[in-house]
């Protein structure tokens, strides 16, 4: 009896949204459609997204991982990830006669608008994001001189500026929420003439899976993450779950790496992926919940998502065209 007892008490919390953003989405299919339109090989330059099982399954399709353009063998196809490139890249690329094709999120492209404008007009810009994410590089890139990077509340001390009344803040688009909001207040105390970005630039699809983890969260014994350990918007769910009341939470590639002793004492199990995770890892995590009596799952609503990019313009320039010859070749 104390057995079925406590089996019908077990429940899983399912974040609502999840998964997949809108950048990731079009990045994803970026590669498969260049793979079907120009034949495998075509290189990717860093992982596409920050997950294992997209590029594992990418590569299975004839997809080639490099880290740096230099590796593309010249004339050949290579795809720039979502998280977006700076120009010195797109100009290596050209002087080695690379077709390139930029997947960069619409969303990290434009706080790169924003980076060049904003040194245009001769401001200090502090970026606040992480040391060494690729986006983060992508972004100083459009502008070094002027870009000065801010990695959380701790670091707002060490920063210098040429002149504190022409100051402005941009941000990485996967960071904390709440974490960013404290590292503004903290440079808003040190420079009070800092100006904000003209729109967020923590895009929509960190902030609304945020959302729903800390109402999910709040909830919770034990929650799980999927995502990979380099995704900056995965790790930060793990971090919002914690502060939102969850005794605790795990970021996992997939089903198999969880822990069964994470279940020891645990009724209620959260569960969230970040943007850059297919749903199929994600419904492996609620069998894997299922089979230990975690079968009962309710969905938690924060936000309804209908964003969608179109794929990138060298991309549909190339379709459009196949399409047009192949129209053209059944007329004749
Ligand atoms: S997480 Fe946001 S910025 Fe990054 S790819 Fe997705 S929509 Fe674009």
């Amino acid at each position: 009896m104390d057995g079925m007892t406590a089996t019908t008490a077990r429940k899983v919390l399912l974040a609502a949204p999840r998964g997949y953003c809108a950048g990731v989405d079009r990045a994803v299919i970026a590669v498969e459609k260049a793979l079907e339109q120009y034949g495998a090989p075509v290189y990717v330059r860093k992982e596409i997204v920050h997950n294992k099982y997209v590029v594992q399954t990418l590569e299975k399709k004839g997809a080639i991982f490099v880290d740096e353009t230099a590796e593309v063998p010249e004339n050949a196809i290579v795809i720039f990830s979502a998280h977006g490139v700076a120009p010195v890249v797109h100009e290596e690329a050209a002087r080695r006669n690379l077709a390139t094709i930029d997947a960069t999120c619409p969303l990290v492209t434009k706080v790169h608008k924003e980076a060049v404008r904003f040194a245009g007009d001769d401001y200090d810009i502090l970026l606040i994001g992480h040391e060494g994410h690729e986006e983060v590089i992508g972004t100083s890139g459009e502008a070094p001189e002027h870009i000065t990077l801010v990695d959380g509340p701790e670091d707002v001390k060490n920063v210098q500026v040429r002149d504190e009344s022409k100051v402005v803040w941009l941000s990485q688009t996967t960071l904390s929420v709440d974490e960013t909001m404290e590292t503004v207040d903290a440079l808003k105390e040190r420079f009070p003439k800092l100006i904000s970005p003209p729109s967020d630039d923590i895009c929509y699809a960190t902030q609304n899976r945020q959302t729903a983890v800390k109402q999910m969260g709040a909830a919770a014994d034990l929650v799980i993450v999927v995502g990979s350990k380099n995704s900056s918007n995965s790790v930060r769910l793990v971090e919002v779950a914690l502060g939102a009341g969850a005794r605790d939470a795990h970021l996992v590639d997939f089903a198999a790496e969880i822990d069964e002793a994470w279940l020891e004492g645990v009724s209620t199990v959260g569960v969230t992926s970040g943007a850059s995770v297919p749903e199929i890892l994600v419904q492996g995590v609620l069998e894997w919940l299922a089979e230990r009596g975690f079968g009962d799952v309710e969905i938690v609503t924060a936000a309804e998502e209908s964003i969608t990019f179109s794929l990138p313009k060298e991309l549909r320039r190339d379709l459009r065209a196949e399409a047009a010859s192949l129209s053209d070749g059944s007329k004749g």
